[in-house]
């Protein structure tokens, strides 16, 4: 297969969409932001795009396929083709709503149980909230998210391209809820998520980032009432707690080599003793 028919492969289409959507939120980060004082540079930002977004998801797919494809040997599920007769589209709508719903509840109790906040902590250390701020999630997270999310895909025997559109849609409406925009979505802020309600999930003010739980559709805080809607902008972003992040005033060159080996203190900070837990 030469270069141009490569660029045609729905893996290369996926990744394209992907890189041309960071490029416009970088953008519009630039014309249109909500803090003004954030700089694209930003602490984390070699954690964020080399460590997480680039290293650990590459790694985290060989888990994720080997486990999935070992519950597929193992129940033969995927053999009864249950939604291969459906549309695509209507596949993919399926398991956008169901699985959002489920990340929902699960990203909910992360915030009440000191247990299972270990693993979410690692995304609210962001202190700096962009377009890349989305990436930085625990590997464990994302091995139980990911899990949950394209099991079912592929037991329930959906077309192969489910799962691809999938993942573009988690990349590109994960890169906006977190995205530094200034947007108004008016009435639609009760459907669809955003910077407006996820910025604010992100709150320093926030104790454990208690409201706006959605990632993608708005309608289960809407409907189970964790929607917080503050009229001013929050005064920072972060944990109160220690954790470790490289140093703000470092040079930039120096932050990315402490970006590298924090990745690794992120990973096994979550086994630390448990009094020293923030209370969720
Ligand atoms: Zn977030
Ligand atoms: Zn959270």
């Amino acid at each position: 297969m030469d270069f141009l028919e490569m660029l045609k492969t729905p893996e290369a289409i996926s990744t394209l969409i992907i890189i041309a959507s960071a490029g416009m939120f970088i953008t519009l980060e630039r014309f249109f932001p909500y803090s003004k004082d954030h700089k694209f540079l930003r602490n984390g930002f070699f954690n964020d795009l080399v460590m997480y977004t680039l290293f650990q998801s590459y790694v985290l797919a060989f888990a994720i396929n080997f486990l999935i494809k070992w519950m597929d040997d193992t129940s033969g599920l995927s053999r009864l083709q249950l939604v291969s007769d459906w549309p695509v589209w209507a596949q993919l709508v399926f398991f956008t709503i169901l699985h959002d719903f489920y990340i929902y509840w699960f990203h909910r109790w992360q915030h009440r149980s000191k247990y299972l906040w270990r693993m979410h902590e690692a995304h609210h250390s962001v202190t700096a909230v962009d377009w890349l701020a989305g990436s930085r999630s625990h590997s464990f997270e994302i091995l139980v998210n990911q899990t949950v999310e394209f099991a079912p895909i592929v037991l329930l025997g959906a077309a192969p391209e489910v799962a691809l559109y999938k993942g573009v849609i988690d990349a590109v409406l994960g890169m906006y809820i977190h995205a530094n925009i200034d947007v108004k979505s008016g009435p639609l802020v009760y459907i669809i998520n955003g910077p407006e309600q996820h910025r604010w999930h992100h709150a320093i003010e926030i104790k454990s980032g208690g409201i706006n739980y959605g990632t993608k559709l708005a309608i289960w805080d809407t409907m189970f009432g964790t929607l917080v809607l503050p009229k001013e902008k929050p005064k920072g972003y972060g944990i109160t707690d220690p954790y470790p992040l490289s140093d703000s005033n470092a040079p930039i060159l120096a932050q990315f080599w402490q970006d590298f080996l924090n990745y690794f203190k992120q990973q096994a900070y979550i086994f630390r003793p448990m009094k020293q837990t923030q209370e969720a």
